[in-house]
């Protein structure tokens, strides 16, 4: 019998199979979509990414972030990271790069997808598969987390992200967080002439309509015209729980705030390990109390950051606060990779 089957293959399902291969564990992938896959993503990768991806020998390239800087109209703060940098990597580079580490390790990515979940005292069957547990790693919009009837309802506003590359030199070697009173645009450097920008928004606007809204990086982008423009949302997901019997759930699956701080990857491949030594425990349930402790920074700082972000009256102040406290910008910014 398999001992560990992954829904999907993006960022948490490769890691989550990489690290159960690297514990002896039988493990097979099933994705629906053809590698390497792409999606709307900031692209960033902090440092704890970074190193969590080092850590499982899997090599990326791209270009090297040393900090965040936010900007308004009139403010600009910086918080440089205090140890290792991170790095801004193309979707389908870390994609390649996570594929060909399980390919090594020889696990199989068979094309296909989960639709619905049955198990017993001993096993899951999903797609024709039998397994002794099966990691849900099926993105935001999870099937499986709807399934098993593991979704909250959220009655606030959604928040939509919008992404695009452009064909510029980088100017900076932070990730520039542009705000504005439509949301925030995000510039990730990805290399010698690329960048990409990623806007958060609760406005269902196409991005040629947001970017006006930050004439700063407009005026840096106007000669330049963009690739395809790729969207996700509505970000927010809230979660009752990440096991449900033998099926556990990662990477954003699992639940998602909001891409603001840009943690996702890290939080996806941080959840594959613990995901992998509670299974490899026989200790299922382990995983909610683990997973909670490791994200518990993020929910608490992203969460309060974006709720401030949509209120009228803490939205505009965020960047000017961020200004005057350089110290308190930084060690939030540390925190939080
Ligand atoms: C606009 C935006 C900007 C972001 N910017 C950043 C950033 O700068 N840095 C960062 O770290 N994070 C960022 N994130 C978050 C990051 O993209 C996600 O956290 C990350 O992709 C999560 O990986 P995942 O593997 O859980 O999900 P995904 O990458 O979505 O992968 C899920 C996979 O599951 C597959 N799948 C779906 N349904 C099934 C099924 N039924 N059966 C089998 N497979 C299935 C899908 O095809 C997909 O390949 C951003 C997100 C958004 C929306």
């Amino acid at each position: 019998m398999i001992d560990l089957l992954v829904a999907g293959g993006g960022p948490a399902g490769l890691a989550t199979a990489i690290h159960a291969a690297l514990a002896g564990l039988d493990t097979v992938v099933l994705e629906p979509r053809p590698a390497p896959i792409d999606k709307a993503c900031g692209e960033g990768l902090m440092p704890g990414a970074v190193r969590a991806l080092a850590a499982l020998d899997v090599p990326v390239v791209g270009h090297p972030i040393r900090g965040i800087r936010y900007l308004d109209d009139r403010h600009r703060a910086e918080g440089r990271f205090r140890h290792e940098a991170g790095m801004g990597v193309r979707r389908t580079v870390l994609h390649a790069a996570l594929s060909r580490r399980a390919a090594e390790l020889g696990v199989p990515v068979l094309a296909g997808k989960v639709t619905s979940v049955h198990q017993d005292r001993d096993s899951i069957t999903a797609a024709g598969l039998t397994a002794r547990y099966l990691a849900a790693a099926d993105g935001l919009h999870s099937p499986l987390r709807r399934q098993l009837g593991l979704e909250r309802p959220d009655p606030r506003p959604a928040r939509y992200g919008l992404r695009r590359h452009f064909a510029v030199a980088p100017w900076t070697d932070c990730v520039e967080v542009h705000w504005s009173a439509l949301g925030e645009a995000y510039v990730t450097p990805l290399g010698p002439d690329r960048i990409g920008v990623a806007v958060l928004t609760g406005e269902r606007l196409p991005f040629d309509a947001l970017l006006p809204a930050f004439p700063a990086l407009l005026h840096r982008l106007t000669a330049h015209s963009g690739s395809a423009v790729r969207g996700a949302g509505p970000m927010r997901r809230r979660v009752r729980a990440r096991v449900a019997g033998r099926v556990l759930l990662v990477g954003d699956a699992a639940g998602y705030i909001d891409a603001l701080t840009g943690e996702g990857i890290s939080l996806a491949l941080t959840g594959a390990a613990h995901l992998v030594r509670c299974v490899r425990a026989g200790r299922p349930l382990d995983y909610e109390r683990a997973w909670r402790r490791a994200t518990r920074d993020h929910r608490l700082l992203t969460g309060a950051l974006v709720r401030a972000r949509v209120n009228p009256l803490l939205g505009p102040r965020i960047v000017p606060l961020a200004t005057r406290a350089p110290a308190l910008f930084t060690a939030l910014v540390n925190r939080l990779t």
